[in-house]
C-alpha cells in the first residue's frame, strides 16, 4: 500500500510502499479515504514527543471504509481516532478515565494510523459515522473536534470564551459553543487575518491578536496553540472562579507569573486525549447541532506540504489528506 512514512523524527515523511498490516482478532482493516493532520502530527514529525513508533505512519483523524475483521460489516463506514487501545484495567480505566490509562496506545503515534491506503485499528475504539458530510469534511471531528468537544466541557457552563489559537479545532469549538448560547472570542496571531475573519464568519463575536487584551472579562479560555505565554495572558482575561484549559499535547514552557493571575479560584488545567464516551457524545451532537468543517484537502503525497503549512499557520480551518484510490 501507498503511505507517507516516518523514519525518525526531524525527517521529512517519506512516500513509500509498505506492505499491507496484518489483521489481529478484535481489529477491523479499513481502506481510508481520508485523513485529517493534526498538530500532534507534527509535534511528533517534529520530534517534540518521546518515544513514537518508528518506523511510523501518522495520523489519527482517520475515515475510511471497511474491508474486513470484527465489530463492524464490510463497507461500513467508520473513524479512527486517536485513542487506539487501553489496558482495562489500571485505575484510570476502572474509574471512566481511559484516557489517562497508563498504558494506552494511540493511533498515528505508538500505532500506525492513516497516512495511508489502509489501516487496521482495534474495532472497540473505532465510531460509526455521521453520514451528512464528505470524508474530508467528517475527519477533524475525530481528533480536532474531540479534543475541543472535551475542552468544551472541561470550561464548564462559562457564557464568555476565549479561544486562544484559531485553527483547526477551535473553529469546531466555536460552532459547538455557539450551539449551545455561549459567546465566542477568538484569540490569533498577531496578523492572521485569515483566522481572524473566519472566527467572525463562524459567529465570533470578537477576533483579534492574542497579545492585545480581550474586549472584556471572559469566563473561561481555551488554548489550542502550543504557546506557554499565552497561558497568563488567558489567566488575566478570565474572570474570579475562571478556568483555563490547555488543550494541546505539547506547549512551550510556560514563563513565571504572579499569583495574583491565577487567585481567585481561577483553575488552569490541561485535556488529555479522549475516552470513547467523549466521541459518542460528539457524534450525538453534530447529528443534533450543524457544524460545518472547513477543510484544505492535499493529495497523500503532499503530507509533508501540509504539515509545513500547519507550522506556520497557513491552514484555514482544518488540513485533510485526500488518500482516493
Ligand atoms: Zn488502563
Ligand atoms: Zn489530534
Amino acid at each position: 500500500m501507498r503511505a507517507m512514512i516516518l523514519d525518525a523524527p526531524g525527517m521529512p515523511l517519506r512516500a513509500g510502499e509498505l506492505p499491507r498490516p496484518a489483521l489481529a482478532a478484535g481489529q477491523v482493516r479499513l481502506r481510508v479515504s481520508a485523513c485529517g493532520v493534526c498538530r500532534t502530527d507534527l509535534h511528533v514529525r517534529d520530534g517534540e514527543l518521546p518515544d513514537p513508533k518508528l518506523p511510523l505512519v501518522l495520523g489519527h483523524q482517520i475515515v475510511g471504509t471497511v474491508i474486513e475483521g470484527d465489530g463492524f460489516e464490510p463497507g461500513a463506514r467508520v473513524g479512527v481516532p486517536w485513542l487506539g487501545w487501553t489496558c482495562g484495567e489500571c485505575r484510570y480505566c476502572r474509574s471512566g478515565r481511559e484516557n489517562l490509562c497508563d498504558r494506552a496506545r494511540f493511533t498515528g503515534y505508538t500505532l500506525d494510523g492513516g497516512y495511508a491506503e489502509e489501516v487496521v485499528a482495534d474495532a472497540r475504539y473505532c465510531f460509526a459515522l455521521p453520514e451528512d458530510r464528505s470524508d474530508e469534511e467528517t475527519a477533524p471531528l475525530l481528533c480536532a473536534g474531540l479534543i475541543g468537544y472535551r475542552a468544551l466541557r472541561l470550561a464548564g457552563d462559562a457564557r464568555r470564551i476565549g479561544l486562544y489559537g484559531f485553527g483547526a479545532s477551535a473553529h469546531i469549538v466555536t460552532q459547538l459553543a455557539l450551539g449551545e448560547g455561549r459567546r465566542v472570542f477568538a484569540f490569533t496571531r498577531a496578523g492572521d487575518e485569515a483566522a481572524q475573519a473566519l472566527a467572525v464568519e463562524l459567529g465570533a463575536e470578537w477576533a483579534g491578536p492574542s497579545e492585545e487584551p480581550a474586549p472584556e472579562e471572559l469566563d473561561a479560555a481555551i488554548i489550542f496553540a502550543p504557546a506557554g505565554p499565552l497561558v497568563p495572558a488567558a489567566l488575566e482575561a478570565v474572570a474570579k472562579g475562571g478556568a483555563v484549559v490547555c488543550a494541546g499535547i505539547h506547549m512551550t514552557d510556560i514563563p513565571s507569573f504572579p499569583y495574583g493571575l491565577l487567585w481567585g479560584e481561577r483553575s488552569l488545567r490541561s485535556v488529555a486525549n479522549l475516552t470513547r464516551h467523549d466521541g459518542e457524545e460528539l457524534f450525538d451532537l453534530v447529528r443534533r447541532v450543524p457544524v460545518r468543517t472547513e477543510v484544505e484537502v492535499f493529495p497523500l503525497e503532499a503530507a509533508e506540504d501540509a504539515l509545513d503549512r500547519l507550522r506556520s499557520g497557513r491552514i484555514r480551518g482544518a488540513a485533510v489528506l485526500d488518500i482516493g484510490p
